[in-house]
């Protein structure tokens, strides 16, 4: 029966003082199971504390995802710019992997005028590099493309699964709010959630729900795809539908939260979850 472990973006809002270790020690008291650790501004931690994070959520039985930096465009039309977003992936995947991080999620990319599918070969082409670099380093995280808030962005679900498919592997991280928004509100019910899991399960196997990096929070968008997190009390995605359907899925793996009152609604979420579990 798989299980998912949810938890925050981030440091929860309660922790005192703000740093990662403190965030780690209050999600175990607030009974929550996981963190993403944001790297959304830059990599700023250090081996030292990336050890220590990794210590402390052993011991409090915290698992660990990471945000890599926001600043990266795998198919800008400068080549420095796409050598500097690579860079900051694997950077993210090289400190997340010491902090003993399972996935690393990131944006990969815009389209610009680019033609989705010549998009797409570049992506794969830049994907391929960066799993070779990994490999070479003896970097043991998985890299884990997000599927993104709005229709500028590369990153439909169908992308990304293609390239899990093209690239065994890689996983899609599976952010329900932005294909919501990016659907501009069509994606939206159980039949959708499930479809989705579906699609997933039949094109890179049973497994891929096993381990599933996802993200889940309130979401607010407009003509363009997403414009912000809200509370969930606040969206109009329904997000009980999405932990249902990934429930009778039996999919495994880490939620994040990502919304503006962290650990609230990370708790909300623990708990709807953990009613439809028991059922
Ligand atoms: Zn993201």
């Amino acid at each position: 029966m798989g299980r998912l472990r949810i938890g925050t973006a981030g440091i929860p809002d309660s922790a005192q003082p703000r740093t990662t270790a403190n965030g780690v020690k209050r999600l175990a008291e607030l009974g929550l199971e996981h963190m993403e650790i944001e790297f959304v501004r830059g990599v700023k931690m250090g081996a030292g504390t990336a050890q220590t994070i990794k210590e402390l959520a052993e011991e409090h039985d915290i698992s660990l995802t990471v945000h890599a930096p926001y600043y990266v465009n795998l198919n800008s039309a400068e080549p420095e710019k796409i050598e500097a977003s690579k860079d900051r992936i694997v950077q993210a995947a090289r400190v997340g992997a010491w902090a003993g991080a399972a996935s690393v999620t990131f944006h990969a990319a815009y389209y610009h005028n680019d033609a989705p599918e010549e998009v797409y070969r570049r992506v794969k082409h830049h994907m391929l590099d960066m799993l070779e670099r990994l490999d070479r380093e003896n970097i043991a995280i998985r890299l884990s493309p997000e599927t993104t808030g709005g229709p500028s962005q590369f990153g439909t679900l169908e992308e990304l699964v293609r390239l899990g498919v093209d690239l065994p592997g890689v996983y899609p991280c599976v952010d329900f709010s932005h294909l919501y928004a990016r659907s501009l509100g069509q994606f939206n019910s159980y039949q959708h959630f499930a479809q989705a899991l579906e699609l997933i399960r039949g094109e890179l196997g049973a497994e891929a729900l096993q381990a599933q990096h996802i993200h889940l929070s309130g979401i607010e968008y407009g003509p363009k795809g997403e414009k912000r997190h809200l509370p969930l009390l606040e969206t109009e995605l329904r997000y009980e539908e999405v932990l249902q359907a990934l429930a009778d899925y039996d999919v495994a793996g880490w939620l994040t939260c990502e919304s503006p009152i962290l650990e609230e609604d990370a708790l909300i979420l623990q708990e709807v979850y953990n009613r439809l579990d028991i059922t």
